[in-house]
């Protein structure tokens, strides 16, 4: 860390992000361009229904979409989609939300895809005013299951992509939209972390939501594509419940910029830059005791791979959950990405690096397995334990 970065001004600690684009850790690294608009634009005035003009111009070229709009986040997406589904262009009924009387208020959602993303996706849902219909099981969601869940009250179905929902047993998108188009009912899709910003319309979807700060590198916003009628009502929630959820011209001039700049990037360029990480991470890993590497594909088919470490308490003398913590608690913490850890692995995401910082990466694992290989015993803490740990740490905040 040199004297200039921020965050030794602020008194943070300076993270080394091999876990992804997490919220937690501050999202992802806003593209030069990117900065460069946030900031000229925070100096000006602007009409602000203008520039969200501007940016639906931008979102409907890039996602095949009639129309678009910036709000906060994919989370206010979900209930402001779900709200103008809900509402349409009715001002007095987008001011009476969450108030519902009169208004079709269900909206369905698999069981499967009922997931948390830091908050609990249905609870968006809720936001809105709506009632949470669930379809099918954890693990099973059947055809008949959504048409019979759909009925006169449903105002909207809510279909999830993501690494996070159950990964089988679940109708395709495309086919769950023909189910709810042939009663009339409108899908929207939480796409939030998909590179793909075409596929969701194409297979069906009224309205797709993607995050602005994810993968494309935006400031901290939300992006809705769609079709212009839907587009249109979930805008106009800006003057109900949509105003606690407002973005600021930073965030709709920053997410154009992200947006042009995700048109222009080398994506190929990026690829191989992530690839050498991986390979880098991979041979140093070769060979360690307890320790099995291997470069693993993204789970819902982003052109993206991560390094799986598999560690074998025995062999390495350290649980990997052991490891990812002490990788995590130097002055220089590496944040691994560890939501499947209890099954003793934990990912390695090279999408968030700023150059160099592979290889200190790489010296950091080689430093914490050595030293576990040299101790007598097995570090070896219960996972339970960890969990609790965080927990209690989590309802200690500020302290
Ligand atoms: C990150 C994420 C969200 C939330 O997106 P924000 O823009 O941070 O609100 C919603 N759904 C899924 C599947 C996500 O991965």
């Amino acid at each position: 860390m040199n004297a200039a970065d921020i965050r030794a001004r602020l008194g943070v600690r300076p993270v080394i992000n091999v876990s992804g684009t997490m919220t937690s850790l501050g999202a992802s690294i806003v593209a030069p361009e990117v900065v460069e608009a946030v900031s000229a634009i925070l100096r000006e005035f602007v009409e602000i229904d203008d520039l969200q003009r501007k940016a639906s111009t931008t979102i409907a070229r890039l996602c095949g979409a009639e129309a678009g709009f910036v709000t906060a986040s994919c989370s206010s997406g979900i209930t402001l989609g779900v709200a103008g589904a809900m509402t349409g262009a009715d001002l007095a009924a987008i001011e009476r939300l969450p108030d519902t009387t009169g208004l079709k208020n269900e909206v369905v959602i698999l069981a499967g895809h009922m997931v948390s993303y830091g908050a609990p996706v249905e609870q968006a849902i809720r936001l809105a005013g709506a009632r949470v219909a669930p379809v099918g099981q954890a693990t099973s969601a059947h055809a008949y299951q959504l048409a019979g869940a759909i009925g006169e009250r449903t105002a909207a179905a809510l279909y999830v992509v993501s690494h996070h929902t159950v990964r089988h047993g679940m109708p395709p998108l495309a086919e769950f939209a023909e189910i709810a188009h042939a009663q009339g009912v409108p899908v929207i899709v939480d796409a939030a972390s998909e590179y793909d910003l075409r596929g969701p319309l194409a297979a069906g979807a009224d309205l797709a939501l993607y995050s602005s700060h994810k993968f494309l590198g935006g400031p901290t916003g939300g992006i809705v594509a769609g079709r212009r009628d839907l587009v249109r009502a979930t805008f106009l929630q800006n003057s109900g419940i949509g105003r606690g959820m407002k973005v600021g011209k930073e965030g709709i001039a920053g997410a154009i910029a992200a947006l042009e700049a995700w048109e222009r990037r080398d994506h190929a360029a990026v690829r191989a830059r992530e690839t050498q990480a991986l390979n880098l991470w991979r041979d140093t890993l070769r060979g360690r005791p307890g320790v099995t590497a291997a470069i693993v594909p993204d789970p819902t088919d982003n052109p993206l791979d991560r390094l799986q470490v598999a560690v074998e308490p025995d062999l390495a003398h350290i649980t990997a959950w052991d490891l990812a913590d002490r990788l995590a608690s130097a002055s220089r913490p590496v944040i691994v990405r560890d939501h499947e850890i209890e099954h003793g692995y934990f990912l390695m995401d090279p999408c968030n690096l700023h150059p160099g910082e592979e290889s200190i990466v790489a010296t950091r694992l080689v430093e914490e397995l050595d030293r576990a290989l040299a101790s007598n015993e097995i570090i070896s803490s219960s996972v339970s334990d960890r969990r609790a740990r965080r927990a209690a740490s989590r309802l200690a905040w500020p302290d």
